[in-house]
């Protein structure tokens, strides 16, 4: 780092001189690559998550040009999973209930998608209006009778929504508040649309499961922010918000709920509030020594993964991986992991199958390439799904194929 300034934090513009672990030059993780290109190097930035001494924000810096990412084909649609969508039912009528909402009461989603969440709330009969940036997905959820504008939430939107629309009794936000470049606009826009007791709720992956667990392949560029409780609190201090309550899911590893209100609303504090408050003090993340021994974990994992790969195929092994998403990118490319360790890799989605993942250009194929030549291994990196994938591909155990993930550790089965 000699001669480059440090960059500064996105929330209270601290300059940034802790690491939390650098994992070096790293291609965009959902840039798949056309095999006609496969001669061309990817374009690579830098992928270098650092530590807020003064508010304790967790970040990577802007390193990529913000139309990079957004040129990629980034259209994402939610309603795939049944879990997920059966963990957004639960989620409506829990708010329902809990805040006693009724066909009055309006409903704002940020980040809607293709109306996954929204549409159980008009299901219910209630208003809603979900803001979606992408086209073609806000395009989806028209149709499925989800009202949705096409643009981007911060400060503005609010501002304007505010004159037009009645005031939202809730604002929910699941997955969108780590992957805003500018979180302190986003959050303005949250206490510009708040009014009298109306709540919002936010999820986000909980940075004590990715420190505890080593989760650092959950780290890209796309991804900005890495929250703790104790950091939102500042920044929605900062906007004039107040948590009031925190529920812990188990959804990408680990999340939280975060239950916000204006400062002065009535709402008070829920028996999650100081359950993770306490959680965070007790891993020191107020303080240098709770980030500290992040970088050596981290390379234990990767020396593990490598000592196992390498031995494997020492002996003559086969191994291919499972699952082409930003995870697998993130380690396949931090650990120097190519085709010579790595035969192929499987994806379920279509739009992934026949490209090269980035960086690594391991070749990705259809699950079915398992079933007509099955490897010794089969490396599963969403290591959150493992028993969903080695369900889905119990017939393989009869070849012979054992299932592995590498984070926190190789474990193999
Ligand atoms: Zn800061």
């Amino acid at each position: 780092m000699t001669g480059t300034p440090h960059p500064t934090c996105r929330h209270c513009g601290t300059s940034l001189e802790m690491t939390l672990v650098d994992l070096g030059l790293s291609p965009l993780a959902n840039s798949y690559v056309d095999p006609a290109r496969a001669d061309t190097p990817d374009p690579v930035y830098p992928l270098h998550a650092r530590v807020c001494t003064r508010c304790w924000l967790v970040q990577v810096e802007d390193a990529v040009p913000a139309e990079e990412i957004f040129s990629t084909d980034y259209a994402y649609f939610s309603s795939f999973s049944d879990s997920w969508l059966a963990h957004c039912r639960e989620y409506v009528d829990q708010m329902v209930g809990r805040f006693d909402l009724g066909s009055d009461d309006l409903v704002i989603e940020i980040a809607s998608n293709d109306g996954y969440l929204l549409q159980y709330f008009v299901e219910k009969g209630m208003p809603v209006l979900g803001i979606e940036p992408s086209g073609n997905v806000a395009a989806a959820a028209q149709e499925k009778g989800v009202r949705t504008l096409v643009d981007y939430f911060g400060e503005r939107l609010a501002r304007k929504l505010a004159k037009i629309e009645k005031p939202p009794a809730l604002i929910a936000s699941a997955n969108v508040l780590a992957h805003v470049p500018d979180i302190n606009d986003f959050v303005a826009g949250i206490a510009t649309l708040l009014t009298g007791d109306a709540v919002y709720t936010v999820e986000f992956p909980h940075l004590l499961n990715l420190i505890k667990s080593v989760q650092f392949d959950t780290i890209y560029h796309e991804h900005y922010s890495y929250l703790s409780l104790l950091a939102v609190e500042k920044i929605f201090a900062k906007a004039g918000l107040r948590v009031f309550d925190v529920e812990e899911l188990t959804t990408h590893g680990g999340s939280l709920r975060v239950f916000a209100c204006l400062e002065g609303a009535s709402h008070t504090d829920g028996p999650g509030l100081a359950k993770v408050r306490a959680d965070e003090a007790a891993a020191q993340f107020d303080r240098p020594e709770g980030y500290m021994n992040f970088t050596g974990q981290v390379e234990a994992v990767r020396d593990g993964l490598l000592a196992f790969l390498h031995e494997a195929t020492a002996r003559g092994d086969t191994i291919a991986a499972y699952g082409a998403a930003a995870k697998g990118n993130t380690l396949l490319n931090y650990a120097g992991i190519g085709p010579e360790l790595i035969s192929y890799c499987v994806d379920r989605n279509p739009a992934k199958q026949n490209t090269l993942l980035p960086g690594s250009h391991i070749p990705v194929h259809g699950v079915e390439a398992l079933r007509e030549r099955p490897p010794d291994y089969v490396l599963i990196l969403p290591w959150n799904i493992r028993d969903e994938v080695t369900g889905q591909l119990a017939d393989l155990k009869t070849h012979g194929t054992r299932f592995a993930t590498a984070v926190p550790e190789v474990r193999i089965s």
